[in-house]
C-alpha cells in the first residue's frame, strides 16, 4: 500500500465550494429557539436587529444540504486554506500504538484557530448588508482575533468585549486585536447597563463568556448600523465550520482511509460540529458508521453532567432560549480553570445529536490535558492550544487502548489551534501549580436552579 504522506495537502481546486448543512440530514430537528417573553418560536424578523439577515436565513435553514460559499469568502480562505491533514507518525511512535492517528490542523493563521472560518463569512455578510459596526465577545481571545482580522479585511469597525480574566492573562492577544483595528474592552465593563449591574453585584468578578455576550448584544441592539456576531454555538457557525470536515474527508478519501473514531474538543461546539459534519451526514443517512467523541473540561462539563433544557445563551438573559445541554447560564467555571472551553451550554445541533446517541462525550481534567499537550508538542513539534489538547488527550487515550488490544484503529482529531498565547497556563503546568477543579453536584445544582422554569 502507498505510504501516507505526513501532510496530506489538497489543491485549491479541491477546496469545498459549499458549506454542508448537517441539519438537512437530521430526521428529527432540534427544538426551535424560543422568545423568552412569549415562549413562542423566535421569528426571523425578531433576529434582524441583532444579526445580519443572511446569517439569520442560514440559522433557520433546515432543508438545504449545501449552501454556496460566496466567492469573496472562498478567496479569503485561500490565504490560509486548505489546512493540512497531518499523519501523527511521531505521536504514534512515541505511544507505541498500532493505531493510525491523523489531525486536522486549523492553527495555521494569525488568529491561531479555526474561528477565522466563520469570522470571515460573518464579516462578509455584514459588509454586503451595509452594516458598518460589529460587536462581539471573546473568551480566550481567538475569536476576537479572528473577527478583528475579518473586520479589518472588510473595513468594519469592531468592539470586542473580552472576558476580564482572559484580558489580564493574555495582554498580547489584545495587542494583536488592536493591530487589526479592534476596540478591546475588558468585561464586565461600565460601558453597558448589564455590565454595570454585574459589577454592582460582584465587583471582583473575572467575568464570563455569558456576561461578555450580554454586553456585546446590548451595544448591538441599541444601534441601527451595528450587529452582533457570535463565534460558536449557533447553527450557522457550525455550518461555516463544515469546511474543516469536508477538507479532512476529501484528504482521507484520496488515500482510501476511513476513520473509526473522530474526536474534537467542545466549547460551544463549532469546531467539533464542523469536523464531524460530513461524517455525521453519512452516519445519519445510514451509509457509514463512526464513533464520534466530544471532549470537554471536567470543570465545565455541559454534555456529561449538564441538563438538556431550554436556557439562555448569556448571563444577562438577553438572548433567545435554546434547547441545549447546559450547566445553567449563571454557571461560572472555577477561576483555576486555565484550559478554555468555558461556555455553560452547547450547540443545539450537537446537543440533539448527543441526546439521540449519535455521538459520545467525555470530560477530562486539565492536568491530564496539559500532560498530553506537552507530549504532543515534544513529538509533533506544534505547541497546541489548551482547548485542542482536550482532543489530543482523548486521541492518546484511544490510541493507548489500541496498544492493549492490538487493534489498528484509525483516529482523526481536530487540532483547533496553537497555544502561543496560553503561556500563563503552560507556566502553571510547568511549575506544577496547576490544579484540577471539578464542580461538586451542589455547585452544579446552583446553576440548574437558575434555569428558566419552562421545561
Ligand atoms: C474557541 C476555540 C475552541 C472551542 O470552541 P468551539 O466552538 O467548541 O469549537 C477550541 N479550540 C480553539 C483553539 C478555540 O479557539
Amino acid at each position: 500500500m502507498q505510504k501516507i504522506p505526513t501532510k496530506i495537502y489538497l489543491n485549491e481546486t479541491e477546496m469545498p465550494k459549499y458549506w454542508y448543512n448537517v441539519r438537512a440530514d437530521m430526521k428529527e430537528k432540534h427544538a426551535p429557539m424560543l422568545n423568552p417573553g412569549t415562549l413562542q418560536p423566535v421569528k426571523k424578523e425578531e433576529m434582524y436587529p441583532l444579526f445580519c439577515k443572511e446569517l439569520v436565513e442560514q440559522e433557520f435553514n433546515e432543508t438545504d444540504r449545501l449552501i454556496e460559499i460566496p466567492e469573496e469568502v472562498r478567496e479569503f480562505y485561500k490565504m490560509y486554506r486548505p489546512s493540512p491533514l497531518v499523519r501523527a507518525y511521531w505521536l504514534e511512535k512515541a505511544l507505541g500504538t498500532p493505531a493510525e492517528i491523523y489531525y486536522k490542523h486549523e492553527g495555521n493563521n494569525t488568529s491561531g484557530s479555526h474561528k477565522l472560518n466563520s469570522a470571515i463569512a460573518q464579516a462578509y455578510y455584514a459588509k454586503k448588508q451595509g452594516i458598518t459596526h460589529l460587536t462581539t465577545e471573546t473568551g480566550a481571545g481567538q475569536w476576537g482575533t479572528a473577527l478583528s482580522m475579518a473586520s479589518a479585511f472588510f473595513g468594519l469597525k469592531l468592539d470586542v468585549y473580552m472576558v476580564k480574566i482572559s484580558s489580564e492573562q493574555k495582554p498580547y492577544r489584545k495587542a494583536v486585536m488592536e493591530t487589526y483595528g479592534a476596540n478591546v474592552i475588558p468585561s464586565p465593563s461600565d460601558t453597558t447597563e448589564v455590565g454595570k449591574a454585574i459589577l454592582a453585584k460582584n465587583p471582583k468578578t473575572g467575568g464570563s463568556l455569558g456576561c461578555a455576550i450580554s454586553e456585546a448584544v446590548e451595544v448591538a441592539v441599541k444601534s441601527d448600523n451595528t450587529r452582533y456576531v457570535l463565534g460558536s454555538v449557533l447553527d450557522y457557525v457550525l455550518l461555516h465550520q463544515s469546511v474543516i470536515g469536508q477538507e479532512a474527508k476529501t484528504a482521507l478519501d484520496k488515500y482510501g482511509v476511513k476513520p473509526d473514531i473522530i474526536i474534537g474538543c467542545a466549547g460551544g461546539g463549532s469546531n467539533l460540529g464542523g469536523l464531524i459534519a460530513p461524517f455525521m451526514g453519512e452516519k445519519l443517512r445510514g451509509e457509514k458508521d463512526y464513533r464520534i467523541i466530544a471532549v470537554e473540561p471536567a470543570s465545565c462539563p455541559s454534555l456529561t453532567r449538564g441538563k438538556y433544557a431550554y436556557d439562555f445563551g448569556d448571563t444577562g438573559h438577553m438572548t433567545p432560549l435554546m434547547k441545549m445541554y447546559t450547566l445553567g447560564s449563571n454557571f461560572m467555571p472555577s477561576a483555576n480553570h486555565a484550559g478554555g472551553l468555558r461556555y455553560h451550554g452547547m450547540s443545539a445541533i450537537l446537543s440533539k445529536l448527543y441526546d439521540d446517541k449519535m455521538m459520545e462525550a467525555v470530560a477530562v481534567e486539565q492536568t491530564a490535558v496539559f500532560e498530553a499537550a506537552e507530549l504532543f508538542a515534544r513529538v509533533e513539534g506544534i505547541l497546541p492550544a489548551p482547548e485542542s489538547s482536550h482532543a489530543i488527550r482523548v486521541a492518546i487515550n484511544e490510541a493507548l487502548k489500541c496498544k492493549e488490544t492490538g487493534e489498528k484503529k484509525v483516529i482523526l482529531f481536530g487540532l483547533t489551534g496553537t497555544g502561543y498565547f496560553d503561556l500563563a497556563a503552560y507556566t502553571q503546568y510547568n511549575n506544577k501549580t496547576m490544579t484540577d477543579c471539578i464542580p461538586t453536584d451542589a455547585d452544579l445544582q446552583k446553576g440548574f436552579d437558575g434555569l428558566p422554569k419552562i421545561n
